[in-house]
């Protein structure tokens, strides 16, 4: 076990000027009241890049009811692990108590079948809270006392080498909480991190233990993996670990049956724009971006049931309904978002109706736009017909005669059939190579 390494203020770059007013607020007057208190987490690994953290996360001896004591505007929270919310207006600073995982059977930890961890919920010292965490970059502590970074795992080592390393036996810490191998992928890319071989090679491998977490637990981390800013790169990096597979089953199945084909396209063309939106601070929709997963196996489920007899739109119904519940078994995904998604999949087979009435009453569907939106990314991947999104382009910006003219007509007859899928190809994405 290697001893602790302190780095002192003149041999790290943090800059307080990057940490927030209300998280320094928070350090001082733990420290004030005699108790430790340092920065951990993801908030030291970023500022150590320069960036500016999301939020904070502090560490302090004292207990929770003595957290508590210090601060007038603090709750709080957790069942499975208590610890404080400081609450600052919107900015909430969490406080935790220095945390242990003692493997003497002492205290309430316990485990599941496959080595997983249920519940911890033991005090520790500094030392102990730094060896349960998941990677050594994530285990370095800034000290409010001296502005020292104290480091127990060889994280600072790893941070400047731009390695990302599970702290202690990788397939051990692997099995104890699968979903780091989610956290491994997300981090690496966000931070332009390798992943360290030792980590890397045993990750296809466990990736099926990822069946035994909650299917909401996995939601929260998709969400946390496509709303990156680089979802183009994490999907890459999910599907080289075979770790995509295991949250959307059946949009694996399609991309492995086609690999070069429309799926991949479509896909690598909605994560772009996902992330072009987020690094030009613009909203996403997260039934979009869902929608978008999982369109393949909705729109061949559904071209079946049209191909054995059944109406469109019934046919898209049906189709959603069943891909949907098949899905949440693995990743939950809320009936909020749910709702949206077959909404916009039920829209497509209407969309391509532009004769009658029937144009006009979708220009006023709640959903209309974002359905059109995907019907042009369809189009522009060469799945749906080209003419078909630029009629209803066209269409919305027409004044009343030009639209009346418009429906008499419809698109053109080619509408509707959509083309070989093989004859329009997005631009190929570039590879991305794994050179350990
Ligand atoms: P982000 O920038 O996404 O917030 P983060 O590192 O702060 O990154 P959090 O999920 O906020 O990630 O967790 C805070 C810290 O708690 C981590 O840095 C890590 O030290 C520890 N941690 C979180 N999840 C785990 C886990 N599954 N296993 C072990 N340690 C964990
Ligand atoms: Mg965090």
């Amino acid at each position: 076990m290697p001893s602790v390494k302190v780095y002192a203020r003149s041999e790290h770059t943090i800059s307080r000027t990057l940490i927030s007013d209300n998280a320094l607020k928070v350090l001082y007057r733990l420290r004030k009241a005699d108790y430790q208190a340092y920065l951990v987490g993801g908030c030291v690994r970023d500022l150590l890049l320069g960036r500016e953290p999301k939020d904070f996360d502090v560490v302090t001896d004292a207990h929770p009811d003595e957290i508590r004591a210090v601060f007038r505007n603090c709750r709080l929270i957790g069942r499975r692990f208590r610890l404080a919310h400081v609450h600052f207006g919107n900015e909430i600073v969490e406080v935790a108590t220095f945390r242990a995982l003692n493997d003497d059977g002492v205290g309430d930890r316990q485990h599941g079948r496959d080595g997983r961890i249920l519940r911890d919920n033991i005090y520790g010292t500094i030392e102990e809270d730094a060896w349960r965490r998941d990677f050594t970059v994530n285990a370095l502590y800034y000290n409010i006392r001296d502005f020292s970074v104290v480091d127990f795992v060889c994280g600072m080592d790893d941070h400047k080498a731009g390695i990302l390393r599970l702290i202690g036996d990788p397939e051990q810490r692997f099995r104890e909480d699968p979903v780091r191998m989610l956290r491994a992928v997300r981090f690496a890319v966000k931070l332009g991190f390798t992943i360290h071989p030792s980590c890397a090679e045993p990750m296809p491998r466990l990736a099926s233990l990822l069946e035994g977490i909650p299917s909401a637990r996995l939601f929260d981390e998709v969400i946390k993996l496509l709303l990156s800013g680089y979802s183009v790169q994490t999907f890459e990096e999910l599907r080289h670990y075979k770790l995509f597979g295991l949250l959307f089953p059946e949009t694996e199945q399609c991309l492995a049956r086609e690999p070069e084909g429309f799926p991949l396209v479509f896909l690598a063309k909605v994560l772009e724009r996902t992330d072009e939106r987020i690094q030009g601070n613009k909203g996403v929709a997260p039934f979009f971006l869902f929608a978008a997963l999982l369109w393949e196996p909705v729109r061949i489920l559904a071209n079946a049931k049209i191909k054995a007899g059944d109406n469109e739109v019934f046919a898209y119904q049906e189709a959603a309904s069943e891909v949907l519940n098949r899905q949440v078994r693995s990743v939950a995904i809320p009936r909020t978002i749910s709702l949206t998604m077959r909404e916009i999949w039920t829209l497509q087979p209407r969309l391509e109706r532009t004769k009658g009435v029937r144009p006009l009453k979708l220009l006023g569907h709640p959903r209309f736009r974002a359905a059109y939106d995907f019907l042009a990314l369809r189009a522009e991947t060469g799945e749906a017909e080209p003419e078909l999104a630029n009629w209803w382009t066209r269409f919305q910006s027409a004044n009343e005669a030009e639209q009346r003219a418009m429906t008499r007509e419809g698109a053109s007859p080619r509408t509707g059939v959509p083309r070989s899928r093989s004859r329009r190809r997005g631009p190929r994405r570039p590879k991305v190579t794994h050179d350990t």
